[in-house]
């Protein structure tokens, strides 16, 4: 049944909403405004991708790609962004450097997918909520302002996503990791069973558990409704998956929006800016240039969701300026574009173990365990501020090592199981710094005639120091575990190569302090929702996509009940 918000939609370039960007976030955006009844246009800047046709590798084996899944040194020398984590069979996912160029002030790897589904294609699919220690820590132990929301305000909304997408997991009972709407998990193996009691055992208060992943192990009627099911093992999910089996936008929202026949997409249609009128104090709707003709166009609406992504949200509000807003929409406190963050990979390891050389494990599941936070909880209780998750797994190797690498001993040596190792990795919070920054450069523009995001984002003592706390404790937890040979390190990473960058327009309390209220409204032009990463007041050290989801769909039911009581 359609709010009354909705109208009859008579002129083509006037809607009810406008949702910029088809990604995790904009997916979100465009299912729930039509299933509300609002008229909606969702404008996405890359090609069309649609749900199984658009696959092209999906099915394929692995001899069947040119170069066996690696990436060219012609691809790899020309891209050296995107080569980091692209692979043969996904690189047509992945924006090409030197079709997108930005400034790295810093260095800086932003992995982008321009395309109808965004990054939703080729995400990791992790699925945690955030507990009610990543919302309050940041002003409890000073290192950041106050979110102005709390777990309680986002928990029924964490269910209302988690039963769309289908998430699978445990009910763990875990205060770090609350628990939500689940399938059944993904079995352990024999050695995770091992590591997850072991742990137990010794420290008593750390949980090695079911990963929650966006996958479904047992599809519910509203998965079959959207054409999606089982997962098969596969684990080829990032090529796009023929089964519907993860969640993407693809597979999920976007035909779910298309169906209530309220959505217009428009792909290929690159949103240069917000168009703001000084005379109604609101936005009135977006400038768009055609991504193939270069042509201009206006669309006009009500309400306008950005969600562009992280950093290209805050790249259009830069881009969007006028008498009232010469530093960018919304931007009346100079915030805009600062206090970006990311999360913390910079460490993993390992071990070898042995005692279950007769056991095995079947398929490739898509899947790996979580070990929840243990750090700063209640109270800051380390040398560093913020905490970190612990990904973990055990699998065993495939063949015996042998000198040769051709031939029937080693055909032979491959066909028996190898051994069995433990693997652990971080993902941590880092502080949202005021330094930490992305801008418009003053001079350079892409093919659009957009200005170039300059980013200056870096490192600092803090995430040094925990990753020091992790090796540590990982190291003791592999040795708990039973492991032998254990090792850790350290990697180089770049911010940004964790694709979890966050920040640059967040949500706060104050108008002096933070560019979003607790809706995702911009306080200074309330009909603009920023529901993507960038209205991240802080990072948490949980997987952030699944919040994004939430969040967008609590800003959607709230901007149409303000519709309804003409607030808007
Ligand atoms: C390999 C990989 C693994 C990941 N693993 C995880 C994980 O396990 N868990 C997790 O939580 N997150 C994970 N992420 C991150 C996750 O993909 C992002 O957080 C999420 O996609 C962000 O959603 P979004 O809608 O903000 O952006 P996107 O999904 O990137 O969508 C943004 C869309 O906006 C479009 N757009 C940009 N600019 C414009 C413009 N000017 N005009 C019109 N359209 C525009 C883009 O083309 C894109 O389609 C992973 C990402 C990758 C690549």
């Amino acid at each position: 049944m359609p709010d009354s918000a909705s109208k009859t939609q008579t002129d083509p370039t006037t809607f009810d909403a406008i949702v910029v960007g088809s990604g995790i976030a904009g997916g979100w955006a465009a299912k729930e405004l039509c299933e509300k009844g609002l008229k909606t246009l969702v404008l996405e800047r890359g090609r069309n991708v649609e749900h199984i046709k658009d696959y092209p590798t999906a099915n394929l084996a692995p001899w069947q790609l040119p170069h066996r899944g690696r990436l060219t040194r012609k691809v790899v020398e020309h891209n050296p962004v995107m080569s980091v984590i692209a692979a043969e069979d996904v690189q047509h996912f992945f924006v090409k450097d030197a079709e997108h160029p930005y400034v790295q002030e810093k260095p800086f790897d932003w992995i982008r997918g321009y395309q109808v589904g965004g990054k939703s294609i080729m995400w990791g699919r992790a699925c945690q909520r955030w507990s009610h220690y990543e919302f309050t820590a940041p002003e409890r132990h000073g290192y950041g302002i106050g979110w102005p929301i709390g777990y309680e305000d986002i928990a029924p909304w964490y269910s209302h996503v988690e039963r769309f997408i289908g998430v699978c997991g445990t009910r763990d009972g875990i205060e770090s990791m609350p628990d939500g709407e689940y399938l059944p998990p993904f079995d352990f193996n024999c050695v995770e069973q091992h590591m997850s009691d072991k742990v137990r055992a010794h420290y008593g208060n750390r949980y090695v558990v079911h990963g929650r992943w966006a996958h479904l192990t047992r599809p519910e009627p509203i998965h079959l409704q959207q054409g999606r099911s089982a997962c098969r093992s596969r684990n080829l999910c990032w090529r796009g998956c023929p089964f519907g089996a993860y969640f993407s936008s693809n597979s999920s929202t976007l035909p779910w929006a298309e169906k209530t026949g309220n959505m217009t997409l428009r792909p290929d249609a690159v949103v240069h800016s917000i168009i703001y009128d000084e005379h109604k104090n609101r936005a009135t709707g977006v400038r768009v240039i055609d991504a193939k003709t270069h042509a201009v166009s206006e669309y006009r609406a009500r309400i306008i969701f950005v969600t562009a992504s992280a950093l290209n949200t805050v790249l259009i509000l830069f881009n969007s300026t006028s008498t009232r807003f010469p530093h960018g929409l919304g931007n009346d406190n100079g915030l805009l574009g600062k206090y970006v963050a990311f999360q913390n990979y910079r460490s993993g390891g390992g071990g070898a173990i042995d005692g279950f050389e007769d056991k095995y494990y079947f398929g490739r599941r898509p899947s790996e365990c979580i070990l929840a936070n243990f750090r700063n909880l209640g109270k800051k209780e380390m040398d560093f501020v913020g905490g970190y998750t612990t990904f973990t797994g055990a699998y065993r190797d495939r063949g015996e090592v042998t000198s040769d690498r051709v031939g029937g001993a080693y055909k032979d040596a491959q066909a028996r199981p190898g051994q069995w190792h433990i693997y652990m990795y971080m993902q941590g919070e880092t502080v949202p710094k005021e330094s930490n920054h992305v801008r418009l450069h003053e001079t350079l523009k892409d093919e659009w005639g957009v200005p170039q995001l300059v980013t200056s984002v870096a490192y600092d003592d803090n995430d040094e120091r925990m990753i020091r706390d992790f090796r540590t404790q990982a190291e003791e937890m592999l040795e708990v575990a039973g492991c032998r040979d254990v090792k850790t390190d350290k990697n180089n990473w770049n911010p940004g190569r964790d694709i979890h960058e966050m920040g640059g327009c967040r949500m706060g309390r104050d108008a002096k302090t933070s560019l979003l209220n607790s809706w995702n409204q911009l306080h200074a032009c309330p009909n603009v929702f920023v529901t993507d990463g960038a209205c991240m007041t802080s990072t948490g050290n949980q997987s952030p996509s699944l919040l994004y989801m939430a969040l967008t769909a609590r800003a959607v039911n709230h901007a149409v009940e303000e519709l309804n009581r003409q607030n808007l």
